[in-house]
């Protein structure tokens, strides 16, 4: 069973997550945490399938997380993706620079969320398919996939 590490403060944000994964139907165990050093915590002893990381953080924010779990041997390949508020661009690219794989904005299509977290986690290989969608999915100009419908037509 593949290990899906979720990192959000917010309460109602991890239900609807928690939702996704019952609903859609993920064949996987999601653990979530609240903060940036339970997710560390956590990695130092288990090796996440996909970590989904809040940016907005008490503490220690996503993207130093990010950048820890990109710095440590046992966790510089996993999947991580950045689930959050912030929409500006400037946040994506902050994302990217941290090591962040794909950028998903709140709020989300739960479906296509669900879609998403199956792929990966059927298709999981290493580190040179981490940055794969899943086919036919819409992908902004910068590579990072969307959940939102009109990311393709908004220009950038
Ligand atoms: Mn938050």
């Amino acid at each position: 069973m593949k290990t899906v590490l979720l990192v959000e403060d917010n309460e109602d944000n991890t239900l609807l997550i928690e939702d996704v994964f019952a609903f859609e139907g993920v064949a996987a165990q999601l653990v979530s945490v609240h903060t940036a050093e339970e997710a560390l915590a956590f990695a130092r002893n288990t090796t996440p399938d996909l970590v989904l990381m809040d940016i907005g953080l008490p503490g220690m924010c996503g993207l130093e997380a990010t950048r820890q779990l990109r710095a440590n041997p046992a966790t510089k390949d996993v999947p991580i993706w950045a689930v959050t508020a912030r929409a500006m661009k400037e946040d994506e690219e902050a994302a990217r620079r941290a090591g962040c794989d794909f950028y998903i904005t709140k709020p989300f299509d739960q479906e296509d969320l669900g879609y998403m977290v199956k792929f990966l986690v059927a298709t999981a290989a290493g580190s040179e398919s981490r940055t794969i969608a899943p086919p036919h999915f819409r992908l902004k100009p910068n590579g990072f996939p969307t959940t939102d419908p009109d990311a393709n037509r908004r220009p950038r």
